[in-house]
């Protein structure tokens, strides 16, 4: 690595893993400017390592919205047997009381 590498990259430069990480969480808001998308996918095109990071990013992200999310009723029956709605619906009845 040579010392005298300028601080400031070139705006065509590929983007390092490190600045890959650093933009994950615009990307993901989609608050990214075009130019910088641009960039950022070109890495996701080259970078095994940050495709897998952003992944499981993503789902720890999607993980912690479902945690905070209101559980409505649809979303429970797309996603569970009949009966444990009914359990649950109950539960939540008898909660209210
Ligand atoms: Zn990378």
């Amino acid at each position: 690595m040579p010392a005298d590498v300028p601080p400031n990259l070139p705006p065509d430069q590929s983007m390092t893993c490190h600045e890959f990480t650093d933009f994950i969480m615009a990307w993901l808001d989609g608050e990214l400017p075009p130019a910088q998308k641009a960039v950022f996918d070109e890495h996701m095109d080259i970078c095994g390592d940050c495709v897998r990071y952003l992944e499981n990013y993503r789902k720890t992200v999607a993980l912690g919205q479902a945690a905070y999310a209101p559980v409505t009723e649809k979303a429970l029956r797309e996603e569970v047997p009949e009966e444990l709605v009914q359990a649950v619906l109950a539960a939540r009845r008898l909660g209210r009381d």
